[in-house]
C-alpha cells in the first residue's frame, strides 16, 4: 500500500519540501529557506554550515594515516585494511550556549573523617546536541570548528552528500543540554566528595545556533572484520576509530 504523504511546500519559494519521517526542521533545496514543519513558522535561529575539505581519497589518506600514527595496532593494519565505505553526511546539531552553575554539598570520607564539605562549579558551554534521535554520535569527542562556520547555504554541498535534518526542536535541544550538563556536574563534583548530599544547577541558556556539520562514515575490513570510522569532513581530525584489538600471548 503506498502511503499517502501530504505535500508541503516550501512558504518561501513554493517549491516542494524534501524530508524523511521524523525530521521537523527543513530547509529548502532550491532557496535554502528554512522552517518548522509541524508549525510551518520560519526558523528564526542562526543556521549555520561547516564546508567540507576533503574529498573522498584525501579522507581515504587520512584513514590510513591514522592508522599508521595509532600506537596499539596490529602491525600489518596499514597494508591488510581495506576500505569499504566512504559515506560524506551533513549532520544537524545544535550548540547551546550555557552558562551552568552547580552548588554542591558532600561527604569527604577519603581521610576516614566524615567531612561534610560544600563546593561551586560554575562553567561556560557551547554544549553540542545532535539533532537526531535514534542515530549516536559521541558528542563529547567532537570539537566542533564553530570558527568556520557560514550562513548555511546548500549550493556548498556536494551533490553527492547525504544532508539530515533535525528531528528535535530547539527546546528539546535545551532540555538535553541541560541533562547532559547536570550528570556532567554531577560527575565532577564525585571527583572531589565520595558521597552528594545534595547538588543544584541552575543554567543561563542563550540562542542556541543550528548547524549543518561534514561527518565522514568510513568502514573498513581488516580480516573478515568491517571497523568504521568517523571523521570530521571540516578539519580532518579523526573523532572516534573502531581497531582490532591485538591478542597478546603469555607464551
Ligand atoms: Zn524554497
Amino acid at each position: 500500500m503506498v502511503e499517502v504523504v501530504e505535500e508541503i511546500k516550501c512558504s518561501n519559494c513554493g517549491a516542494p519540501l524534501q524530508f524523511e519521517p521524523g525530521e521537523i526542521i527543513v530547509s529548502c533545496k532550491y532557496c535554502g529557506y528554512t522552517s518548522t514543519i509541524t508549525t510551518r513558522e520560519a526558523f528564526t535561529l542562526e543556521h549555520s554550515l561547516l564546508l567540507n575539505q576533503y574529498t573522498n581519497s584525501q579522507i581515504t589518506d587520512l584513514m590510513y594515516k591514522w592508522m599508521r600514527v595509532s600506537f596499539a595496532k596490529p602491525s600489518d593494519l596499514e597494508n591488510k585494511a581495506k576500505l569499504t565505505e566512504a559515506n560524506l553526511k551533513y549532520l544537524p546539531f545544535w550548540s547551546v550556549p550555557v552558562e551552568a552553575s552547580s552548588t554542591y554539598k558532600g561527604v569527604f570520607e577519603r581521610t576516614g573523617l566524615n567531612i561534610v564539605k560544600e563546593g561551586v562549579i560554575k562553567k561556560n558551554y557551547n554544549w553540542l546536541v545532535l539533532g537526531r534521535r535514534a542515530a549516536t554520535f559521541p558528542t563529547r569527542e567532537y570539537e566542533i570548528p564553530l570558527e568556520g562556520k557560514i550562513p548555511f547555504d546548500f549550493t556548498r554541498i556536494e551533490k553527492s552528500a547525504q544532508v539530515l535534518n533535525s528531528e528535535i526542536t530547539e527546546l528539546e535541544a535545551i532540555e538535553i543540554a541541560r541533562q547532559e550538563i547536570e550528570a556532567h556536574h554531577k560527575f565532577l563534583a564525585s571527583q572531589d566528595v565520595d558521597k552528594i548530599i545534595e547538588i543544584k544547577t541552575e543554567f543561563k541558556v542563550e540562542d542556541a545556533v543550528y548547524i549543518h556539520a561534514p561527518i565522514w562514515f568510513l568502514a573498513y575490513n581488516y580480516k573478515g572484520e568491517v571497523y568504521r570510522i568517523i571523521i570530521d569532513g571540516a578539519s580532518g581530525e579523526v573523532i572516534k576509530g573502531e581497531m582490532p584489538t591485538i591478542k597478546f600471548s603469555l607464551f
